[in-house]
């Protein structure tokens, strides 16, 4: 029996009037990939966003690794903790080595000595196949490297599950397979992760679950080979016409 990461039952958001997530159930099993898709405006950001409360959510249950997420701030920053998040911006510190972006939060949030976080940030970046960028800006390296770099500094704190919200979405084409590749690599290594992709040659390769999103709801989700064989509904084959 695998352990259950993340535990979504019948989650509910509004912005205003706007009805954006409906009735949201989703679980991710330690070591599962999960992989969303869906038109644009469908929900996809805000529910990995609800997970680590970059939006909050109003009804229905939300569990990160047995803990529930609610409006204290204890289980916020303890879900935090845990959960690492790559957007589609890198949002490096600008001012900073690649190495100095990589140390702060493991020594400010782990409390790691220097040396014990320089060595695992190099560790992490030789993971994502960058070691000789330790020393330069962000500015001086290509988006491809620079969402490597970001990819580094989640690992850098040791997180149980990592979201993905469009990694590969504002790279350049011949960019965009250097960091599916190291997200490949992770996922072989047995990481817990939500990837919100359009990368279906990606999704094929890693997903033990697709779930495919349109207005809020979640209309379809199994495992990829049925998913992409077979999509049981019109809207779900409709959005795989059009991108695949
Ligand atoms: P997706 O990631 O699938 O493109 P989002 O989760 O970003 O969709 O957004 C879903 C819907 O919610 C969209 O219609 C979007 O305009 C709306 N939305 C997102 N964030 C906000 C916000 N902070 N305030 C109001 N509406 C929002
Ligand atoms: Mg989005």
């Amino acid at each position: 029996m695998s352990q259950t990461t993340i535990e979504m039952v019948g989650v509910n958001k509004w912005f205003g009037d706007f009805h954006v997530l409906k009735d949201i159930d989703l679980t991710v099993a330690a070591g599962e990939r999960v992989v969303i898709c869906g038109p644009s405006g469908s929900g996809k950001s805000t529910v990995v966003r609800c997970i680590n409360r970059l939006e909050r959510h109003q009804s229905g249950l939300i569990r990160v690794d047995g803990i529930e997420l609610t409006d204290d701030d204890r289980t916020v920053a303890a879900i935090r903790s845990e959960v690492g998040m790559v957007f589609q911006q890198f949002n490096l510190f600008p001012h900073l080595t690649v190495l100095e972006n990589l140390v702060l939060g493991p020594m400010k949030a782990r409390g790691l000595s220097r040396t014990d976080a320089e060595a695992r940030a190099r560790r992490y970046l030789d993971r994502v196949r960058i070691p000789e960028q330790a020393d330069k800006r962000p500015a001086q390296l290509s988006g491809g490297q620079q969402q490597r770099v970001a990819i580094a500094r989640s690992l850098c704190m040791e997180p149980k599950v990592m979201l993905f919200d469009e990694p590969t979405s504002a790279l350049d084409p011949e960019m965009i397979s250097e960091v599916l590749d190291v997200m490949v690599g992770l996922a072989e290594d047995g990481m817990t992760m939500i990837v919100v992709t359009h990368e279906m040659g990606f999704a094929r390769k890693v997903a033990d679950k697709m779930v495919f999103m349109d207005a809020g709801e979640i209309v379809e989700t199994g495992p990829p080979e049925a998913f992409f064989a077979n999509p049981g509904s019109d809207r779900c084959r409709a959005f795989l016409g059009r991108i695949l």
